[in-house]
């Protein structure tokens, strides 16, 4: 026990981590001024099915004056940890829900719907669904383009709670979907009773869902079970042809993914063409590209 105690203290005063601390406080004082000076913006990847490409999901982006592009992997976490996930949240569904109200004015984009990642903490707030509505009419963009991407854990977390706001925000039209499922423990009972619309198969089964038997297990799996259950099925990170013809086979329903396109800013995704799989001439001439 002493020995312990010891070597805890030992640490706290080891010189790498005062610099792993120092390097922590600094990133947050720099999401802070990141957020008052507008560095963060949206990403958008576009989502498929059948031929045509039917929404999108928006990916916040960090663009930090000095260490250039920062990956939401590394802020993500700390922003959630420090509180300033609120801000931050609050702010990409504003922007994106700004961003559906523009591309409802542009014929060739107005069917498209949007998918917002949601944090934990972001959701747990009082004033969530408060914050949604808000968000959606100040823009004055459609609840049902709308959906929200939670992840297994924090819909466990509260179960009555998660139940009542997602209730909430159903009634006037947005829709959810369950992020990197299969990565997390919700028993199929949860499942049920949860109102979602949408199960995101994680990446990490579509990733060698060609060469590792157990992962394609499982991504067939997922697709019998969200079909079971009326839900429909997206797949991520498909990077080839060979995985979204595997996926497809088996009755996945719509994919996301580099085979298509990364996220890219707004005005390139206006640029994409929106069908997948179709003679290039016809891809160009719906481009816009002709
Ligand atoms: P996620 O929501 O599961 O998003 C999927 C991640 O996979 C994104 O990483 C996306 O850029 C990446 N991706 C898309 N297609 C492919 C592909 O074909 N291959 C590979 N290898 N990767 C692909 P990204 O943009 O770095 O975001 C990482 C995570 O950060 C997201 O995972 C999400 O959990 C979180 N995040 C991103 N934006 C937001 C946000 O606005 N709010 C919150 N709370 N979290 C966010
Ligand atoms: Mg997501
Ligand atoms: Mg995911
Ligand atoms: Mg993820």
């Amino acid at each position: 026990q002493a020995k312990a105690t010891g070597r805890n203290a030992l640490e706290f005063y080891d010189p790498q981590l005062q610099a792993v601390v120092r390097a922590r406080a600094r990133l947050v004082a720099d999401i802070r001024a990141g957020i008052a000076g507008g560095q963060f913006e949206l990403f958008y990847q576009p989502q498929v099915e059948g031929n045509s490409v039917c929404g999108c999901e928006a990916l916040l982006r960090w663009r930090h004056p000095r260490e250039g592009y920062v990956s939401p992997a590394v802020f993500i976490p700390l922003a959630e940890e420090t509180g300033l996930i609120l801000q931050l949240g609050e702010w990409v569904l504003q922007a994106a829900c700004r961003q559906l109200a523009t591309w409802a004015q542009e014929p060739r984009l107005a069917h498209l719907t949007l998918a917002v990642n949601v944090s934990p903490r972001q959701f747990r707030q009082p004033g969530f669904v408060g914050q949604v509505l808000a968000a959606l009419a100040s823009a004055g963009a459609r609840p049902h383009k709308l959906k929200l991407e939670l992840t297994e854990g924090l819909l466990l977390d509260n179960l009555e709670d998660t139940i009542r706001k997602m209730g909430e925000l159903k009634a006037h039209g947005v829709g959810f979907a369950l992020d990197d499922f299969g990565t997390g423990y919700s028993s199929l009972s949860y499942l049920k009773r949860l109102p979602l619309d949408q199960l995101k198969i994680d990446q990490g089964f579509v990733r060698d869902v060609l060469t590792d038997p157990n992962d394609a297990t499982i991504a067939r799996t997922i697709v019998a079970l969200g079909t079971s259950l009326g839900l429909h099925v997206i797949a991520e990170g498909v990077e080839t042809e060979a995985q979204r013809l595997f996926l497809q086979a088996h009755g996945c329903h719509a994919w996301q993914g580099y085979l298509l396109s990364p996220p890219v800013s707004a005005e390139r995704f206006g640029a994409l063409p929106l069908t997948y799989g179709l003679p290039v001439q016809a891809r160009l001439r719906e481009s816009g590209a002709r």
